[in-house]
């Protein structure tokens, strides 16, 4: 008797095709996709826009969870450790396994099954980290990779004939051409290119979350989110400058700005919007309003005005500026 199965979802292609690999079996799989501010952040509010795209797409049923909370927990010392970067492949495919597991009563679904592929990821898709996965996350016997499922230890839904076994794929390693092959086959012509998308895996970010998470320990999810866009500086006193690269920066940047930050926005010469964050003491604001001179179109000698404001307390204060910051200086504050 087909049951219902929950699918961690990237939606990469080998997420659809578990999906789809399970459909032919006669399965009905939800797809569960994750979002948290590293990952899928960009669905926060379109998740209904997501799950019509990917039912209209692939005919997938989608739902996405927001698991930014737990996330935040386990980002600064998961147990198993950082990959390459800040990237926690082991300790965050437990998370995602786990929450998903705690769906299943919920949903219905008799097995959970993900797009993993043995050896594809030097981290997390070796066998034995397949194994710590399912150990970690209590999910032992119920979790099916449908791709590599012939080449791992039978599920329980594999013994009951729920899944045919044999009729699985038997994908490993690097390459991509089993799983080009089966897209062909499923008609599945779009689909994202592999791997990105994790901010914690990205070597110029994961540097900067580095620092986050070690100098401000009660970091919260407006810290990650904000450090994913603009240049950034910490200062003597450990006040955080972010600057505007571009004017959709600005905006973004302002979107993200708390009622305790302090924003600097040019006045007469335009120049990047500033936000200064956390220590913000008054000689930490003129130093984000000199970083602010720096990237203004004021030419050389001219003052350059700044209006900083504060809504938690109502602060408010024009500064002129007469020696921009030099590149040393931010050569010594850039983070
Ligand atoms: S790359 Fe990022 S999202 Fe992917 S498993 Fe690793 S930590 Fe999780």
């Amino acid at each position: 008797m087909p049951g219902n199965c929950l699918v961690l979802y990237s939606g990469g292609l080998d997420s659809i095709l578990a999906c789809r690999i399970l459909q032919e079996q006669g399965i009905t799989p939800l797809a569960v996709r994750f979002i948290t501010p590293f990952f899928g952040w960009s669905l926060k509010g379109n998740e209904e826009a997501e799950a019509d795209r990917a039912y209209g797409e692939y005919g997938i049923r989608l739902i996405v969870k927001d698991i930014s909370a737990q996330y935040l927990k386990m980002v600064t010392s998961p147990v198993h450790g950082y990959g390459r970067y800040m990237n926690p492949c082991i300790d965050c495919k437990i998370l995602m396994v786990k929450t998903t597991l705690s769906m299943m009563e919920t949903y219905n679904a008799s097995f959970l099954a993900t797009g993993e592929v043995l050896g594809q990821r030097p981290m997390s898709q070796r066998r034995d980290t397949l194994r710590i996965i399912e150990r970690d996350s209590g999910a032992e016997g119920l979790l099916l990779r449908p791709l590599s499922a012939r080449l791992l230890p039978e599920t329980i839904v594999e013994k009951k004939g729920i899944v045919k076994r044999n009729l699985l794929p038997a994908v490993s390693g690097r390459g991509r051409k089993v799983q080009i092959a089966l897209a062909k086959k499923y008609g599945i012509t779009h689909y994202p290119a592999p791997a990105g998308g994790c901010v914690l895996a990205d070597p110029i970010l994961s540097r900067r979350f580095k620092r986050i998470f070690s100098i401000w320990p009660s970091f919260t999810l407006h810290d990650c989110l904000i450090a994913r866009k603009g240049r950034h500086f910490l200062l003597e006193d450990r006040s955080w400058v972010i600057t505007g690269r571009k004017q959709s920066e600005n905006i973004e940047l302002e979107k993200l700005a708390l009622p305790s930050d302090v924003i600097l926005r040019p006045l007469e010469v335009p120049g990047p919007l500033c936000i200064l964050r956390h220590a913000c003491s008054k000689r930490a604001i003129e130093t984000a309003a000199r970083i602010a001179a720096r990237y203004s179109k004021a030419s050389k000698g001219q003052p350059f005005k700044v209006l900083a404001r504060r809504v938690e307390d109502g602060f408010e204060k024009t500064i002129q500026v007469t020696e921009p910051a030099g590149d040393q200086e931010l050569d010594l504050w850039r983070f």
